[in-house]
Order: structure tokens, then sequence, then C-alpha cells
């Protein structure tokens, strides 16, 4: 289960590198674009509370130097490939945190970035060559259109701005076409695994540099560490267009990306829009079964990175409106179906915020400050929501950790009927039934389609009351709940 944090906004555990000098920016935590201090002390320093979680890696947006004149907060606009921010710490810092992270049976994956760079970079300002940046007149932005890349009948005019465009005008687009750079960024990857030992690498922005480049970046970690994983951001709506990217599609046009996982959007939008939404042929639960029924387009759909939101999204909370229960059948869901699942920091005590201004995703986690009335790490101050959120997380995490079921069992669905979806995953003896009531009201459930799957289960232990079921025969469904069952 992958935590993702924002290393800016999730604790500072040292006051000292927040204002350095030599640095564009200090830190300004009352400016919602500003640096607000947080650093690798302060994820160091709470690795506990993280283990406590059920956490067992955390995904940190990145932390190499960003000394850019504005909004160099977010890591995106990388200055030195080879550093580590000073305000965050230094390589030797960060190091010390994977090797105590490692300790706690915590893995760490490292954010990189190879589609562009700051433009304070040194390669900006002096290349060794005008074309390892790609130049236009006047400012080109890239269209941001991902899906142009497997449109068959693209223009070549859109897939260049597409893949040439800047990303914004203080991040310029790297040419990976020059076979200098190229080497360059796939050394830089390989020299974090071997100084480092990170644990794997979250790509920025896949579809955007040059897709031979990036599949063979992808080809070259692989063939040298064959058990290394990454997850690359493919940000598309539809599953054919997110498919195209992982190892091992059968594309038409013969592209082979080399590319373990893929970030799973798809899943992503369907959840809140399952909950939110009346119950209809393809709509309610239903649409959950639909998207699952076409993971025959993934070539290995349990390696998707599956997730309620990220650093760039809506909050999951508010995307369900705040509704608890509706807050915890979608996290019960990400947790007990196929992929590895992602959860944004916060999420766990029902942090909101809307994504139509990036810094209101991305705010300060409480308690981690000196003087935070509110402390989730001490559990301080909560509201009883919040308590309830943070226990159930903690219960769910802590169970799904141990039970190689969830991670790699076989997925059987039901076709939902009256919004209620039943799934269950099995590997070997062992076997866990999902029970998704989407209905404002309490459903007694027959279980005689389910046969097949039952067969030889007589009893089940609800894993969130440890609670025993003493017959499998009707299950009754409190009103929007999953119910996680382990059968015996
Ligand atoms: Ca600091």
């Amino acid at each position: 289960m992958v935590y993702l944090l924002f290393p800016d906004r999730f604790a500072n555990g040292d006051l000292k590198n927040d204002t350095l000098a030599g640095f564009y920016q200090g830190t300004h935590r009352e400016k919602p674009f500003g640096r607000h201090g947080g650093d690798l002390k302060g994820i160091a320093d709470h690795l506990d509370y993280i283990k406590d979680l059920g956490v067992t890696a955390i995904w940190i947006n990145p932390v190499l130097e960003n000394n850019q004149k504005r909004e160099s907060y977010h890591g995106y606009a990388i200055t030195d490939l080879y550093k580590v921010d000073a305000r965050f710490g230094s390589n030797e810092e960060y190091v010390k945190l994977i090797d105590k992270a490692h300790r706690s049976g915590i893995k760490i994956i490292q954010d990189m970035v190879m589609n562009h760079i700051g433009n304070e970079h040194w390669l900006v300002k002096d290349p060794p060559e005008k074309n390892w940046i790609h130049q236009f007149s006047s400012y080109t932005s890239s269209n941001y259109h991902g899906g142009v890349i497997t449109d068959p009948y693209h223009s070549k005019y859109d897939s260049m701005i597409m893949v040439n465009g800047w990303f914004d005008h203080t991040m310029p687009d790297v040419n990976q076409s020059n076979p200098l750079f190229a080497d360059y960024l796939i050394q830089n990857s390989i020299w974090w695994m071997e100084y480092a030992g990170i644990d794997g690498i979250r790509m920025d922005t896949y579809p955007y540099p040059d897709k031979y480049f990036m599949a063979r970046w992808a080809k070259t970690l692989t063939d040298e560490y064959p058990r290394f994983s990454m997850v690359c951001e493919v940000w598309l709506n539809s599953i054919p267009q997110t498919a195209y990217w992982e190892k091992g599609a059968k594309n038409a046009d013969g592209y082979e990306s080399h590319l373990p996982s893929v970030t799973d959007f798809p899943f992503c939008f369907s959840v809140p829009k399952a909950l939110n939404e009346g119950p209809g042929w393809d709509t309610g639960l239903n649409r959950l079964y639909e998207l699952l029924s076409q993971d025959f387009q993934y070539p290995n759909a349990n390696n998707n990175l599956t997730f309620l939101d990220n650093h760039d999204m809506t909050r999951y909370f508010l995307s369900v409106s705040k509704d608890l229960d509706k807050f915890k059948m979608g996290v019960s869901f990400l947790l007990t179906v196929r992929g590895i699942p992602q959860l944004y920091y916060g999420t766990e005590a029902l942090m909101d915020g809307d994504a139509s201004s990036h810094p209101q995703v991305r705010r300060d986690f409480q308690g981690g400050w000196a003087g935070d009335e509110v402390d989730f790490f001490k559990n301080k101050n909560l509201t009883s929501d919040q308590q309830n959120a943070m226990k159930f997380m903690t219960k769910i995490l802590n169970w799904r950790k141990s039970k190689p079921v969830i991670h790699y069992g076989k997925l059987v669905h039901f076709i939902p009927q009256d919004n209620i979806y039943v799934y269950f995953r099995t590997l070997g003896t062992e076997k866990v039934m999902v029970v998704m009531n989407g209905n404002a009201s309490e459903k007694l459930v027959n279980t005689e389609r389910f046969a097949e799957e039952l067969k030889g289960k007589t009893k089940a232990k609800n894993i969130l009351t440890d609670e025993t079921l003493q017959s499998l025969d009707t299950i009754k469904v409190p009103a929007k709940t999953a119910l996680i069952l382990e059968l015996e």
C-alpha cells in the first residue's frame, strides 16, 4: 500500500533549513503557493505513524533541487538532477531516511521527471548544444492531449506539439532524442537506484517525452534490475489509452513500453461516480463491475497503481461530498480489489480540498508544525468523524498487509443486482468475500447465486468488526456499507 506524501506539506522537522542563502525562495507558511518548510527530517520523525497506519511503501513527491524563482514548493521543476533540495535536506539525509524506512519494513518510491526541467537549471542557461532543449521561435506549450500519441489518425503537428511543447513557461521541454541527453537521464535513474537504494520509481508525465526514449529507459532499467518496480503517470481517461502503455500490450502500432505498471486513472474516475449516482444499467455499483470487466485490455491489471486521488486531484473525501459512509465504501473497494493501492497523505484524517487550485489539495498535514492545534500524528483534537476514519483505515490497512489473498488472489465478481455488488478474492484455501451495498437502506442478501465461490465455506469473519457470521445463507448488509468477510 503506497502512501503518497507531499514533502513540503507533511512535517517541518528542521527549522534550520527553512530559509537558506543561495536559494530564491525561503519559507512562508501563510502563502498557499509558497514553501511551508516540510522536509525529510519531518518524514523520518514520523515513520512510526506511517508504519502504524499500515503503510508498506511511501511515494514522496519530488525531493530534488528546485531553485526556482516562484512556486518551487511542488518539486516538478528540477534544477539539479543529482541533488536533494537543501530545504528538504541533503543527499546523505535522503539515504538515511531510506535506510530508516527499510528498517521499519517500508519501501521508498522516488518521483522522477524526464519530460522537463526547471528554467533555472544550468542545462537551460548554458546547454552543451542548442538541441538539448526543444526550442521554438516564441513560447509554445504542449497541448496536454496525451491521447494524441495513441490516436491512429493523429497529425504530425499535434503529436509534435504534445511531445515537444513546454509543460509550463518555467518548465522547458527536454529533448530526449539527443542521444547524449538520453544517456544522461538514464544514468541519472541508475545512479539514484545505486546511491540511495530506492525501491521503486514513479515517473511523471509519461506520454509527454519521446515514447521510444521512455521505452529504452524502462527496458534498460528492468533488464539490469528485473525485480525493480516502476510506475508511470499516464493521466488518460479511457482504459485502452491507459493499457497501451503497459508492458506486454498488444498494440496495433507495435509499440512496447517495457513498463511494469501504469497509474489507473479510469479506476480513480469511476469510484466517486459509482458512489454518488443512482443505480442503473451502467451506473451506481454497476459502474465498478463494468470498469473491471474491461480488464482484458491490460496485460496485467493487478500491477496497476489504483487510487482515489493524488496531489493533482480533488481530494476523495470531497468527491463523495464528505459522506463518511461513501468514503469508507470507496476505500474498502480500493483496498480489496485488484491492483496496487495508493492513498494520498491525510486521507486517513478526512483532509479535503478542491483541485481548482493546487494548494488546496496540498494543505499542511496537521501536527507537522510546532504549535498546530490539531495533531493527526498524536490523535489530538480530531473530530469524531476523523477519529472514526483513522481507526477504520488503521484496521483495514494492517489487516491487508498480511493477506496475500488480497495482493495476488484471483478475482471473481458477479453482476450487481439491486445496487449490491459482490466479489471474491481467492488464493489457495484462503478466500475473501466483499459485499457492497450502494443503497441507503439495509439489505438482506440471498447468497444462492454465489454458490460456485462459497463452496466449502460455512462461516465468515467480518474483518472490521471481528464479528463471526455463523451462516452464509443470507447476509445482512447495512446501508452504504462494504462488508469485508474472511470465509472459513
Ligand atoms: Ca524545514
